[in-house]
């Protein structure tokens, strides 16, 4: 382990200090003292001091060179010269012709989706590309269809965002008005036939919203999505190209992935192969999953601006809890005109019992049960602390004051342990 208490490290251009920080409760900060630098493509202020927390896996790269301070201790420290950087600045001016085309010719701008195994910096790529847009005044659309470790809501969701301005330091990007959609689970193999259906339904909509807005519309959609590459998990790639009628798809590390997706794709989509980053850090499965619960955390309680939820006891008979999917019966016990796999797209009423303690309910703006509410967008979250079978009442977490709304609540299969 190193112990760096403050450190003032100078950066050659192309070049990229990278740290992170693993001890429990510390907190490293970083100050830009001279020139200019970025984090996954957010220009950094010169002077203002950011922190960083633990977990914080970081790169703070150069394109001039700079002078950074850093202190308190990391676990890991060190400057790389090798960076793909300079590849992904090429793929983003590329983009950004597509989009000044798109302008002229009055069409849509480049729909582009990340794909590669785990832990190769998908995420961080769409980030960088995003910010690289917006920072040139564009204003495209950041989808996240990683259930696992995705970045706009609660894990067991996918979602979009209109991105307006660069992803803050500390916050990710700004989170106002999200359109999230329910899964549940935290892999699409829990359910292929949900997780199709809200991606071409989460397409659908992004479609619907670009015919009203120009500007985002020429501007494109960058798309992450989960590591799952091989098999089925392919497959789940390729449905999703196919539903958001994808125009580029750029693959992270994996020649086997490139090769049959240039296979098998039209000929007008455009498959590049691109290096990973030295950098990325690889994550075990503990980690996912404390990554997991810091998000459904930061849900209710925030990150740098501190949220209080509130928490108040339910009756169980005014609460609608459902599940998605039925027990499958083989088609030929199904009514007809109905398979068996649409069993697993269906409502079905979850009665209320001990085993809902710390699960995480995804609260619907549908009304009721009938009203196509796999199709329709997530008014919020909130989670069950306790369940009092006696007293036939439950304890919610909410973010927002009693009364819970009169709607559809849909069970989810990730649990969270409200221990604030
Ligand atoms: P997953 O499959 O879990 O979604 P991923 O392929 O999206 O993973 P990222 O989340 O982008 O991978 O990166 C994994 C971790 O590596 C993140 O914590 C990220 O901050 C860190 N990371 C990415 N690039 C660098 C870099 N150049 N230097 C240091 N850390 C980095």
């Amino acid at each position: 382990m190193t112990e760096v208490q403050l450190q003032e490290i100078k950066l050659d251009p192309d070049s990229e200090l990278r740290f992170e920080v693993e001890t429990k409760n510390e907190k490293v900060v970083l100050e830009v003292k001279s020139g200019y630098a970025e984090l996954f493509g957010t220009e950094l202020v010169k002077g203002k001091p950011y922190e960083f927390h633990t977990g914080a896996k970081v790169a703070v790269f150069t394109w001039h060179g700079c002078t950074v301070e850093l202190r308190g201790r990391t676990e890991v420290s060190y400057v790389a010269k090798e960076t793909p950087m300079v590849v992904y600045l090429n793929v983003h001016a590329a983009l950004e012709q597509q989009r000044v085309a798109a302008e002229h010719e009055n069409t849509r701008g480049p729909v582009t989706m990340v794909v590669g195994p785990g832990d190769v910096g998908k995420s961080t790529l769409t980030k960088i590309l995003l910010n690289y847009a917006v920072r040139m005044g564009r204003r495209p659309i950041f989808v996240d269809l990683d259930v696992g470790q995705g970045h706009i809501s609660v894990p067991g969701t996918i979602g979009a965002l209109l991105v307006e301005r660069p992803a803050s330091i500390e916050e990710g990007f700004s989170q106002q008005a999200p359109l999230v959609y329910h899964f549940g689970h935290k892999s699409p193999g829990d359910n292929l036939e949900l997780y199709n259906m809200i991606v071409s339904r989460l397409a659908e909509v992004i479609a619907e919203r670009c015919e009203n807005n120009k500007k985002a519309s020429t501007s494109g959609v960058i798309i992450n999505t989960c590591g799952w590459v091989k098999g089925t998990g392919y497959k789940v790639l390729t449905h999703a190209a196919q539903a958001f009628e994808v125009d580029v798809i750029l693959v992270l590390d994996n020649e086997r992935l490139y090769n049959e997706l240039k296979r098998d794709m039209p000929k007008f989509v455009k498959v590049v192969y691109l290096p990973k980053s030295g950098g990325v850090v690889e994550r075990s499965s503990t980690q996912r999953a404390e990554a997991r619960d810091a998000r459904i955390r930061e849900y209710f309680y925030g990150n740098r601006t501190p949220y209080y939820p509130h928490s108040f006891d339910v009756k169980f008979s005014d609460l609608k809890i459902y599940k998605v999917g039925a027990p499958s019966l083989p088609d030929s016990c199904m009514p007809l005109g109905m398979r068996s796999s649409d069993a697993l797209t269906r409502l079905v009423p979850a009665w209320p019992s001990p085993s809902l303690a710390h699960r995480v309910l995804a609260v619907s703006f549908a009304p009721s049960p009938d009203d196509h509410v796999l199709a329709t967008n997530l008014a919020g979250f909130v989670c069950v602390t306790a369940v009092d079978m006696d007293r036939q009442t439950m304890t919610i977490l909410s973010p927002q004051p009693r009364p819970l709304p009169d709607t559809v609540l849909l069970l989810s299969d990730l649990q969270y342990m409200d221990n604030h």
